[in-house]
């Protein structure tokens, strides 16, 4: 059971789903999610809607609850990890309104403590851990950033530091910020074999998502706007190619957004499918100049929920969003 659950989660695209606690200090109010199963089912309700749309089911791989740890979710997130080592691209991407846990999944809460690590911390540590000390047949013997070379996971610590600082000194200005634009992290690990010969390139892209919220269009104007339909448009594209890839469509629209361009070497067809989409592999292929990338890649989307009622329009509207692509 346990090999199979291990084979189903290297597959290639999946969602899971994680629905945040009420925070501290707030008033708990009712909760939009009325039932979470075993089986991967979420049930959520909207008291402002009639007839069908008042309650819907959705089905994702996983579905984390309000008292998920960070430790519980990477534990499924782990094998697309060794996937990396193995020569896999490999993207992983929140997605969600502003406030529904996308930055606490992929960093962590502002100064957290390790248990509270979240996956980006978690990834790196393991990427180092699994390089140095096993020797796989074709494996990668060194990671290596894209921009600021590192060889030890205290190396990455010390950069992610750096970029907390910052991060508190300017924490309000960030969280508007934040929620307006797309964070992605890449990391680029390469390696020979072990005659030395053949080099091995894969990527790891971890992506916290601008927020997903719908702008009201009477509320903003002018540069606010713009930014606005921007955001919606790149997030449309990504939902896009997520979804021609789950559909093993021949066209896949990479050049319909910045961020779908700067993913793409990531999100891309895998090894086993049709002669029709091998032929647009190889095509993918030779257009992508910096990543030796084989074709081969595996794509999560973490799809993040806020429980508060009040935010029950918005949070099937992403649920509607992750359907269509898992
Ligand atoms: P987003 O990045 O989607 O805007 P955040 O990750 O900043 O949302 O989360 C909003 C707030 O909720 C933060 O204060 C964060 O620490 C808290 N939070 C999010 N997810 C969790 C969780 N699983 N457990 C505890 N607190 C959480
Ligand atoms: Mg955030």
């Amino acid at each position: 059971k346990m090999h199979n659950e291990l084979q189903e989660l290297k597959g290639n695209i999946r969602v899971y789903c994680r629905v945040r606690p009420f925070l501290p200090g707030v008033k708990q109010k009712q909760s939009t999610v009325e039932y979470i199963g075993e089986n991967g089912e979420i049930v959520v309700v909207n008291p402002s809607k009639q007839g069908k749309e008042a309650r819907r089911s959705f089905k994702f791989n996983k579905i984390y609850g309000p008292t998920a740890t960070q430790a519980e979710v990477f534990a499924d997130t782990q094998p697309l990890i060794q996937s990396v080592l193995d020569g896999y691209n490999v993207c992983i991407l929140a997605y969600g309104q502003t406030g529904s846990g996308k930055t606490y999944t992929m960093t962590g809460p502002d100064g957290a403590s390790e248990a509270e690590w979240g996956v980006n911390y978690r990834a790196l540590n393991d990427l180092f851990r699994i390089s140095q000390t096993t020797t796989q047949p074709n494996g990668l013997a060194v990671p290596d950033a894209s921009i600021h070379p590192v060889s030890k996971t205290s190396d990455v610590l010390d950069l992610m530091s750096i970029g907390l600082k910052n991060r508190a000194r300017g924490a309000t200005a960030l969280n508007e910020r934040s929620s307006r634009s797309h964070s992605v992290v890449s990391i680029h690990a390469r390696g020979t074999d072990l005659k030395g010969n053949s080099s091995i390139r894969s990527s790891l892209h971890l992506v916290d998502l601008a927020g997903s919220e719908r702008v009201d269009r009477s509320e903003v104007t002018g540069d606010r706007l713009k930014e606005a339909q921007h955001i919606n448009k790149s997030l449309s594209a990504l939902g896009d190619v997520i979804f021609a890839l789950a559909q093993k469509n021949a066209h896949v629209p990479y050049r319909n957004s910045k961020l779908t361009q700067v993913l793409q070497s990531s999100l891309v067809y895998s090894p086993n499918s049709t002669s029709e989409n091998k032929k647009n592999e190889k095509l993918m292929r030779n257009k992508s100049c910096s990543l030796n990338t084989g074709g081969q890649a595996k794509t999560l989307m973490f799809v993040q929920l806020n429980p508060d009622i009040g935010s029950a329009t918005e949070s099937i509207s992403t649920l509607k969003f992750a359907e269509r692509v898992s």
